[in-house]
């Protein structure tokens, strides 16, 4: 049970995620996977800028071949923390209150 919170358990999967966990959870891995989705594009960014060069004229192409490694990035990012929370799973990692110094979510709406 990661939030605490008494549910069906047809509202359930196997790791006894409800519904709100589940987007929470997804919530939580798309903005780490757009985190690695940028930083990997920067690093395609400068790896394109160091060793190849780009001149003005084509800086355009490039730019979307940065675009599309920021894309790719986020995609296998957000896959990666999502089966990273799915794996590591602390019972009541979204329970209220918060644990101190981490981030604190907003009140649910009901
Ligand atoms: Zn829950």
């Amino acid at each position: 049970m990661r939030c605490l919170e008494v549910h069906d358990q047809m509202h359930l999967d196997r790791l006894l995620w409800c519904d709100r966990c589940r987007s929470l959870a997804h919530n939580r891995a798309g903005w780490w996977g757009w985190v690695g989705g940028w930083a990997f594009g920067l690093g395609v960014a400068a790896f394109i800028w160091i060793t190849i060069r780009p001149s003005d004229l084509v800086i355009g192409g490039w730019f979307g071949t940065v675009a599309m490694a920021i894309w790719l990035g986020a995609k296998a990012g957000r896959e990666i923390a999502y089966g990273v929370m799915r794996f590591s799973n602390h019972p009541a990692a979204d329970a209220v209150p918060p644990r101190l110094g981490g981030e604190i979510d907003p009140p649910e709406a009901v």
